[in-house]
């Protein structure tokens, strides 16, 4: 029996998509062979990995004056490939810093160029998204890198930044949660195992004309001209998790899309929230306009309660509530593949929690 799965990443995956992966698993399409098995150029595969571009174009409403690429290697090598790709030599990025994702981004970033940090929210320890009109930034940057959803500390921006350089954006944790105006950003990239598919795949969203200026030493690899001029197969592409992306791609047209998404998610978050709000025994710190849809961080009055609550939750089928391992607490992710039923039984399991040990 499949439990209510509450984990960051990897996240739960529709159990449609499952069910159809495993159905189609040993003999995909009467190839005789599963896709995990075949060429990667084959007409087969390429035809699979087209549609799931297709689809994912139809879902974000991506111009065509954008490229699509499916890479591997995890949001955390995008924080290199980005500055390798856009900062020239000479160039400034500006990075603003909303907790530990943004930070990471920032690091890697300092390796290859100048960064400005034009804003943190550290002193209020990133408990609200800096407001724009505070951000310090550079004339003629590079570009605009931030973190629309802060995966650990559960901070979400609740709006998209005006900025005159290219906007650059982690969107891992909350792509597809919501329709989004891809023709706001310069590029926009996202590791696939929170809101996509399975890890191993990562997703970059580019406008063609920020690409082809990278740094000359740049891994052909992590170049997004080369890729996207290969259509991702310079090299084997991770072909597994590019098929179960397609097939959640599928799975959220047939779900009424990005709009029945965003409104599925509001209603999760609302349930959540409003719990933790009135209950008197657990508490989220932040700024309520800037709560993540996505991460619910969480913690309890007394927290040398908190081993019983994960115990007590696990065996109740509430599973991963714990929260990063750098800060505790708890935490409840509820991406695209948690159903409302989840949100509703975990508020239930809490309630009961909260009355026995308050
Ligand atoms: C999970 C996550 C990352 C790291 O992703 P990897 O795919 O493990 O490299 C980076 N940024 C955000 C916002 C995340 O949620």
């Amino acid at each position: 029996m499949r439990a209510f799965n509450f984990c960051a990443g990897p996240a739960a995956l529709p159990t449609a998509v499952l069910n159809r992966a495993q159905s189609e698993l040993p003999d995909w399409h009467s190839t005789g062979m599963s896709i995990m098995e075949m060429s990667h150029r084959s007409k087969d595969f390429v035809g699979a990995a087209d549609k799931a571009e297709a689809d994912l174009r139809s879902l974000l409403g991506i111009p065509s004056n954008y490229k699509v690429l499916f890479l591997q290697g995890g949001a955390t090598l995008q924080f290199s490939a980005v500055p390798l790709n856009l900062l020239g030599a000479g160039q400034t990025a500006d990075y603003i810093d909303t907790g530990i994702w943004a930070q990471g981004a920032i690091k890697e970033a300092q390796r290859y160029g100048n960064v400005n940090i034009a804003a943190t929210s550290g002193a209020d320890h990133y408990h609200h998204v800096p407001a724009q009109s505070t951000w310090n930034l550079t004339p003629d940057a590079a570009y605009v890198h931030y973190t629309p959803n802060e995966t650990i500390g559960g901070l979400q921006y609740d709006f998209i930044p005006e900025v005159e350089a290219p906007l650059v954006a982690d969107f891992s944790s909350s792509i597809l949660s919501e329709p989004l105006d891809v023709s706001k950003f310069g590029l926009i990239y996202a590791g696939a195992q929170k809101n996509i598919g399975p890890a191993g795949l990562t997703l970059v969203i580019v406008r063609e004309d920020l690409i082809g200026k990278a740094q000359s030493t740049i891994p052909s690899l992590l170049d997004y001209a080369k890729q996207a001029n290969s259509g991702s197969m310079i090299n084997t592409p991770p072909t597994f998790g590019w098929y179960l992306a397609g097939l959640v791609f599928e799975w959220l047209i047939e779900q009424g899309g990005l709009t029945a998404m965003q409104k599925l998610n509001q209603e999760k978050a609302t349930l959540l929230y409003d719990y933790i709000d009135r209950s008197g025994f657990y508490a989220n710190p932040i700024n309520p306009a800037n709560r993540s849809k996505m991460n619910v961080p969480f913690t309890l009055a007394d927290s040398s309660l908190e081993k019983a609550f994960l115990a007590e939750s696990t065996a109740a089928g509430l599973l991963n509530l714990a929260g990063h391992r750098s800060v505790g607490g708890m935490r409840a992710s509820l991406y695209n593949a948690v159903p409302l039923e989840a949100v509703q039984a975990l508020v239930a399991f809490m309630q009961d929690f909260a009355k026995r040990n308050g």
